[in-house]
């Protein structure tokens, strides 16, 4: 009797076991996937993680249908730190493994699969197997999984299935729903026939009476013999002070051919930089306080200012790492910041580089995923947002967890709602790996680990090149409204800034905090705001595209004309947004070219790129935008930064107000001022006098940090405390309340901690469903594994209660 334990990828916390016969026993290894039938007749990928002789007790196993893999696709580590992630956040190992792995290898009975488009078949090509899907396709736009299980008339098909995903033949479903369209990227080289050196002079001869189209071919000799990257037909126009229609017309007699790439899987041709990066004084202290620290601790804080040139100590680090032949990790918290970032680290990996993040296709996600397992030298480093931390990381040497403080990094649904920065900090630890976390803004809980020694502390308090940090005003906008002298949301100060700036061809970034403060409708004879009939929100005014609209649950309807509750038609527009404070620039601004980054804007895949990279071009004078701005940018033209409301942040209902108050302000601020001159920062605000707006101003991150602790402890937060947060969701209001005071009671009894709730959020309903939660603040002196066993008791017995069945608990720990 031979058997094998398997996850599962649903929302299980079992494993389950199947039985195998004696040549798949010694064929059979850890880490392989295998197709087994689950339920009356659903076909799962599962993953072996043991091979054993026990026969299950509670059930008869059944066989499993194949085995997938010739070799293991995960590892032995990887295994464990999902087992990991399964226990210290509460979930279900299956939901792990369904959130680490590429969906393609995850394929299911369910699985929808559609022709891709985009590719040219060849019928002839295919096998039988291959040629029955092929012809079913031909009639249907998608099918089943288990629909070709019955066209081929066998159970194990998942292989077949594969192979035509890995050609390119088929696709998921769902990814054609993402529509993944990537930016590509217009490059040039001289025409093949050009290959030798004969027939150079012959071209150049050729171009005589073409001197302009002369200019552009000699600059292109000149830059591919000191670069050696592709070169796009944007920067050789550029440099040759030509234009792209000159570089077009080369293309057409030949002399140039272009090609195309995606902006983030340029091939890097030939040799990487040979300029050698040079660190000052100060980074390369900070560089050697790095490695002393690692002699000691295995994870580091650097805590460096804005522009104090992180990245480059990141970047000899790394180098150091891959002499070793050790892989890197570098997590960022945001997709859209990559392709940035890529550019910088080819310049010095060269094709070592690989970017692994969700809006890869499946094809590129199980083939950066697989050199990763194998050590490729072309996926050494790797670049991507949270979920990068999945990867089979084979010998993994660093990981880099740039800008910790930042929210992004803790997945907040579904499950497992971990927080990358600290998962990073456990694979570390199996890998015998450093973890270096960088920020001008620590997090509190970060820098609290490394002031207790925990961590290893590097910091630097000066920008690179001595640029000196932004000055920074405040504007009481209390005593401006009452002075008049206001013109819409802007100070007369703000104006006369931006006039100024503007003058000397200068940037400028303003910053309207997030959209949930976005102008709403207000009918001003009885007051009425409309409100989204599935969610406890008000809706949201669009004044471009003249509707209201929930940012919740997406409902959308046309502006109203007259009041839903009195029938009035003097309505009013209250609060304001992104929209609203571009609409003002416009008018203040006539001359000035504007652009606006939000949720709205960014909206398509590349969107954010788009906005980022008019900007640097210097295509817009002034940019408004939402938080996003506030993340890792870099942009030399920029002296002027506007904050237009310090205030909405600060009083957010969430213990963590203050402290990302201070690290949004720093941040934006941070941007202003990379060239050789100090920039400015406007801030206006009701409370010029707040403590928060105060360190800000004078850059006191100690003092904040001291203030902030002190309120921590006295209120039960973390560090002193970690917090688990309950959440109940149900259509019907008494139950739900019923059962979460229900849920409290018990909780409030049995666990020696406080336990805070059952409370109404402030958004109380979302489509329909109403929400309470209940807080659990653990003390640092009780053992958290043993509170989550007991926690996770008394939810089991909250589940039997038939009452309460149709409840929905979700749990949060560490909540953020
Ligand atoms: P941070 O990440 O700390 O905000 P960056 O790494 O973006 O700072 O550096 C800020 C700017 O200074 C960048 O334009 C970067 O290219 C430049 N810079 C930093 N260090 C160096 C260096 N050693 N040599 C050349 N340029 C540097
Ligand atoms: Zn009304
Ligand atoms: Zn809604």
């Amino acid at each position: 009797m031979y058997f094998v334990e398997v996850i599962l990828p649903l929302s299980l916390a079992k494993t389950f076991t199947y039985s195998i016969s004696e040549a798949e026993f010694h064929y059979l290894k850890i880490g392989m996937r295998v197709a087994v039938p689950f339920g009356k007749s659903k076909i799962y990928t599962a993953l072996a993680i043991e091979i054993h002789q026990n026969k299950p007790t509670l059930y008869d196993a059944k066989e499993i249908h194949q085995i997938l893999d010739e070799f293991p696709v995960v590892t032995p580590i990887q295994i464990a730190h999902w087992q990991w992630i399964a226990s210290y956040y509460m979930c279900a190992i299956g939901d792990v493994y369904r959130g680490a792995m590429p969906s393609a290898l995850l394929l299911e009975s369910e699985t929808l699969i559609s022709q891709n488009n985009h590719q040219v078949i060849d019928p002839s090509q295919l096998t039988d197997d291959e040629f029955l899907i092929y012809e079913a396709l031909q009639q249907q736009s998608s099918l089943k999984v288990q629909d070709i299980i019955a066209i081929l008339n066998k159970k194990n098909i998942f292989p077949v299935i594969q192979k035509l995903i890995d050609k390119n033949i088929l696709v998921l479903q769902e990814e054609i729903q993402e529509s993944y369209k990537p930016k590509l990227v217009r490059y040039i080289r001289l025409h093949p026939k050009y290959d030798s050196n004969q027939g150079l002079s012959e071209l150049l001869e050729s171009l005589k009476n073409a001197n302009k189209q002369k200019a552009v071919v000699m600059r292109y000799f000149q830059i591919s013999a000191s670069e050696k990257k592709p070169i796009s037909v944007k920067k050789l126009a550029n440099e040759a002070n030509s234009t792209a229609a000159i570089v077009k017309a080369l293309i057409e007699k030949e002399i140039f051919e272009d090609y195309f790439l995606e902006e983030d899987r340029v091939i890097f041709k030939g040799k990487i930089t040979e300029k050698e990066l040079q660190l000052s004084a100060q980074q390369n202290r900070a560089f050697l306080e790095i490695k002393e620290s690692y002699l000691k601790k295995e994870v580091c804080l650097l805590h460096g200012v804005t522009s104090s040139g992180k990245t480059e100590i990141y970047i000899k680090l790394i180098e150091e790492y891959l002499e070793t032949g050790k892989q890197v990790l570098y997590l960022l918290p945001e997709i859209a910041l990559t392709t940035q970032l890529v550019g910088r680290l080819r310049t010095y990996f060269g094709n070592k580089v690989a970017v692994f993040h969700s809006k890869y296709n499946n094809n590129e996600r199980i083939e950066v995923w697989n050199q990763v397992l194998k050590n490729s030298e072309k996926a050494q480093v790797v670049i991507g947002a949270r979920s990068a931390l999945f990867l089979p990381f084979a010998d993994l040497g660093f990981i880099i967890v740039d800008e910790e403080h930042e929210q992004t990094f803790k997945q907040v649904d579904p499950a497992p709602r971990y927080h990358a920065r600290d998962a990073a900090i456990v694979l570390a630890y199996s890998h015998k790996a450093k973890v270096l976390l960088g920020s001008a803004t620590p997090s509190i809980e970060t820098y609290f680990n490394a002031k207790s020694g925990k961590f290893g502390l590097v910091e630097i308090s000066k920008r690179y090149g001595n640029v000196m940090m932004p000055s920074i005003e405040l504007v009481d906008l209390k005593d401006k409204y009452f002075r008049k002298k206001m013109t819409g949301h802007f100070s007369d100060i703000l104006i006369e800034e931006i006039t100024s700036a503007l003058s000397r061809d200068e940037q400028i970034i303003l910053f309207q905090n997030r959209r949930g403060y976005s102008p709403v409708i207000e009918c001003i004879t009885c007051g009425h705001v409309p409100q989204c009939q599935q969610c406890d929100v008000s809706l949201t005014y669009h004044k471009h595209k003249n509707q209201l609209r929930c940012h919740y649950c997406g409902y959308t309807m046309a502006k109203p004309t007259h009041c839903q509750a009195c029938s009035s038609v003097d309505l009013t527009t209250k609060g304001f947004g992104t929209e609203q404070i571009e609409q003002e620039l416009i008018s203040i601004f006539p001359q000035s070219k504007i652009g606006r980054m939000d949720q709205d804007t960014t909206r398509g895949k590349f969107g954010f790129e788009k906005i980022i990279d008019s900007f640097k071009n210097r295509e817009v004078d002034i940019l408004v935008g939402t938080q996003m701005l506030a993340k890792g940018l870099d942009f030399d033209n920029v002296s002027l930064v506007g904050v237009m409301n310090a205030d909405n942040m600060l009083y957010h209902p969430d213990f963590r107000a203050f402290e990302r108050s201070y690290q949004m302000l720093t941040q934006v601020a941070g941007r202003s001022g990379r060239a050789e001159k100090q920039g400015k920062v406007i801030i206006q605000t009701y409370n010029p006098d707040h403590n928060i707006i105060q360190q800000v101003t004078t850059n006191n991150y100690g003092a904040m940090y001291n203030e902030q602790l002190y309120d921590r402890q006295i209120y039960k937060y973390p560090p002193y405390f970690r917090i688990i947060k309950v959440t109940l969701k149900q259509r019907d209001f008494e139950k739900l309340k019923a059962g979460s005071l229900w849920l409290y009671e018990v909780m409030r009894q049995n666990l020696l901690m406080p336990v805070l709730g059952p409370e109404e959020p402030v958004i109380s309903r979302i489509r329909n469903e109403y929400i309470r939660t209940i807080i659990i603040k653990i003390p640092q002196n009780i053992s958290i594994g043993i509170t989550k066993k007991a926690i996770q008791k008394m939810l089991n017995s909250f589940e039997a209660v038939a009452q309460f069945r149709a409840i929905k608990v979700t749990l949060n720990v560490d909540f953020y």
